[in-house]
């Protein structure tokens, strides 16, 4: 077989991605190389298909214990023989799948860094033909990276115990040149073939919202992409367990994973988003090492990171099986305050020398700098995110929100000399807010107590907003006629380029946005989709996942069933060609999606026909064929039936909130204040008709309110659809 043979039959993939092939020819030509690519670029192929050329075996050390059962799950999915041997084994099952391995049942075994020197592994190995070891996150060997694993320094000596030295390749996406030499060194790779593939990550589109209301700005961008999966992270807990209570509250199956929870809950948690059976992960940063989920088809920041490393990070892992996702950043003034407090605060590196732990400060600050211009950059957000990886960029991605804005540009130089003249006058001594407000004649005492109203610039600007001038101070920043001081409360500095605006009259046109729809995405990524079809071809993928116990990603990824669903494959030679079905799927699967692709071409109303059903005629369907439960449900398992349903004959769906707003209306439910939050409960008109409201306990002492229809209630909720739902 040929690496093309492999990459089809066994992972269902037609073409390699950019650096694949050439790691892969270096691997089968017997070099070590090294490969730096970005999360989601497709590391795994690159040991994954030489393995299965190779005679031997091939051991792939990672240090994400939590990660190895899910990627043998996957590789036995496509019919690789492939083990694991991590702690989580008991010794027991460790002499069992070292026994097997000896009798040559597996091509690929993944093993913790800390496994290689045990007695058992090294008997093993030291009989063994292995053929490579490929080091994933290799980054882990240098103590310059974030990930630090000092059983990472083992592997050198152990490859060098084995009578015959395998070819050794070397994964990690963390990309700096000291890291790199680290790797080289420090697993003693010999004149590694090296390459490193550009950043971009074409599928991700950016966007950055600073909206006034944080939550109802998720809300909308939820109620715009119903039925999606995805991230949500927060910079605290506090705010990890309010915002993750109202998703609840209003409906989404939502869950949340931060640091002070229990183990036990963070891995349920986990769980449970892992296997779909929750689709929004409300999260802190301590959330995503390690997961390998690939539907995940948004990754929104509730507050603005510390710096672009960890923004880059945490997005990238929205959209890793290459289907359009999104990374939306909600950003407001308040998250600049938090993170300079951490930064100042930290006891991370107190061991350090004041010096040292001065300069560290120092470079977290310029990094907080450069996150929060991204916020407010008008450019191109992809360009600015590559430029500062040191990658090359267009200006011009098409599939951010800035280059998909209607700007509309505006002389700003008067503006623009005001606030530098301000600046001069107030010789240089304030921060954005204090020159803001004195450019604006506040009368807050601030102001007042150190006589900036005496300043001939003193409300010179009084009839500009407050955020238009934030704006183009911010402008001013990024384009280097100002800098902000690196100090707890920075301060607002000319450079020398200054004098031009305010001396030499040199113009300025800004972009500013034009008040417009906030969703004009481009086009070109949102794909024309069957919901009714991909609804139903996930439902036989969680059919076989449940029965497997895998994860949907396991069975297939989102992109194979959108593939599907434009492919249309009718028999097994046409559903070879989706993307991610290789022989093994095909067999196991095969069958059972294609009956169902077959049954929705024949009773497939034309897309046209579908929306000329009237509503009422949609309602009607809907009150017939629904069954309604004899035990009390949740609204969520009910509003799914419903859903399932419509889908059926429309592509229309509807959504909890809708129907507990209207139950508030009619007065079934009602709010009640609790803990600062607001619950919806049963009320007394409800009761009557066999809502009841159920307290379910949580962790850290919240308490979750949760409702539960009678059959009496859901012929309510179906008879009142028509006043619900305004299609
Ligand atoms: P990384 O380890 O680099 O973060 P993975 O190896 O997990 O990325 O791959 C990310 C996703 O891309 C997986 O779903 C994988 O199956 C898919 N993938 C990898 N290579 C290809 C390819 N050549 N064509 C299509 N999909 C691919
Ligand atoms: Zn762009």
């Amino acid at each position: 077989m040929v690496k093309k043979e492999v990459l089809k039959n066994y992972f269902g993939y037609v073409n390699f991605r950019e650096g694949q092939e050439e790691l892969i020819d270096h691997i089968l030509a017997g070099k070590d190389v090294i490969g730096i690519m970005p999360t989601g670029a497709g590391k795994s192929i690159c040991f994954q298909t030489p393995a299965l050329l190779f005679e031997g075996i091939t051991l792939v050390i990672s240090p994400l214990i939590s990660l190895m059962k899910d990627q043998v799950e996957s590789l036995i999915a496509n019919g690789v023989p492939a083990a694991f041997i991590n702690s989580t084994l008991t010794s027991g099952q460790t002499i069992k799948v070292i026994e097997l391995a000896k009798q040559g049942k597996y091509k690929i075994i993944y093993v913790a860094p800390e496994r290689l020197d045990t007695y058992n592994f090294m008997e093993f190995a030291q009989n063994a033909n292995i053929a490579m070891i490929a080091v994933d996150e290799a980054h882990c060997v240098s103590q310059w990276g974030q990930n630090f694993r000092p059983s990472y320094l083992k592997i050198s000596a152990f490859i060098e115990s084995l009578p015959q030295r395998p070819v050794i390749s070397a994964f990690t996406a963390t990309a700096t040149s000291e890291i790199t030499q680290d790797i080289i060194d420090l697993l003693r790779l010999q004149k590694p073939f090296a390459i490193s593939t550009g950043f971009d990550r074409e599928n991700l589109y950016f966007e950055v919202q600073k909206p006034k209301d944080k939550y109802k700005a998720l809300l909308k961008y939820l109620k715009d992409n119903p039925d999606k999966s995805g991230i949500i992270y927060c910079a605290t807990r506090k705010a990890v367990e309010q915002v993750c209570d109202d998703l609840m509250t209003d409906g989404y199956k939502a869950t949340r994973y931060h640091a002070g929870l229990s183990e036990a809950e963070r891995s349920m948690n986990q769980d449970d988003f892992l296997y779909d059976r929750k689709t929004m992960m409300v999260a802190t940063n301590a959330f995503g090492m390690g997961i390998d989920k690939s539907n995940v088809s948004f990754v929104i920041h509730y507050n603005m990171p510390k710096n672009i490393e960890s923004y880059y990070q945490e997005a990238g892992r929205a959209g890793r099986d290459g289907t359009p996702a999104d990374c939306v950043l909600l950003y407001s003034g308040q998250d600049v305050v938090t993170n300079q407090f951490l930064i100042e605060n930290t006891n991370e590196n107190n061991d350090l020398p004041p010096d040292i732990l001065e300069q560290v400060k120092q470079k977290d600050r310029e990094r907080l700098k450069q996150m929060t211009y991204y916020c407010h950059s008008f450019d191109c957000l992809r360009a600015y995110i590559l430029k500062y990886f040191g990658d090359r960029a267009e200006n011009y991605c098409g599939n951010c929100s800035n280059c998909n804005t209607n700007f509309e540009e505006v002389d700003v130089t008067e503006q623009a000399q005001k606030i530098l003249s301000c600046i001069a006058r107030m010789n240089e001594r304030y921060g954005v807010k204090m020159v803001i407000d004195t450019l604006r004649g506040s009368k807050a005492e601030k102001v007042l107590n150190v006589r900036l109203d005496k300043l001939s610039t003193y409300g010179i600007m009084s009839n500009v907003k407050e955020n238009r001038i934030r704006e183009i101070i911010n402008y001013l920043l990024i384009n280097e006629y100002l800098e902000q001081t690196n100090a707890e409360f920075p301060i607002l500095k000319m450079t020398p380029k200054a004098r031009e605006i305010l001396f030499n009259g040199e113009q300025h046109i800004m972009k500013i946005a034009k008040e417009q729809k906030p969703d004009a995405k481009s086009a070109k990524n949102r794909m024309q989709l069957n919901q009714g079809l991909f609804n139903t071809l996930r439902e036989i993928r969680h059919a076989f996942a449940t029965m497997k116990r895998v994860p949907a990603y396991v069975v297939f990824s989102d992109a194979s069933l959108v593939d599907m669903c434009s492919k249309l494959p009718t028999d097994s030679k046409a559903f070879l060609d989706v993307s991610g079905v290789g022989k093994v799927k095909l067999e196991e699967y095969g069958d059972a999606f294609i009956e169902a692709i077959k049954a929705f071409k024949q009773s497939a109303v034309p897309t046209e026909i579908m929306q000329e059903r009237s509503a009422v005629e949609i309602l009607d369907f809907v009150k017939q064929s629904i069954e309604l439960s004899d035990e009390p449900l949740p609204i969520l398992l009910f509003i799914d039936k419903i859903n399932a349903l419509l889908f059926q004959i429309s592509d229309k769906s509807i959504h909890v909130k809708r129907i507990t707003d209207y139950l508030i209306e009619q007065g079934y439910l009602e709010l009640e204040t609790a803990d600062n939050r607001n619950n919806r409960v049963s009320s007394a008109k409800g009761r009557a008709v066999g809502i009841s409201t159920k307290t379910i306990p949580s962790a850290n002492d919240t308490v979750r309110k949760q409702n539960f229809y009678s059959q009496e209630a859901q012929a309510i909720i179906i008879d009142r659809l028509a006043d619900v739902i305004q299609w």
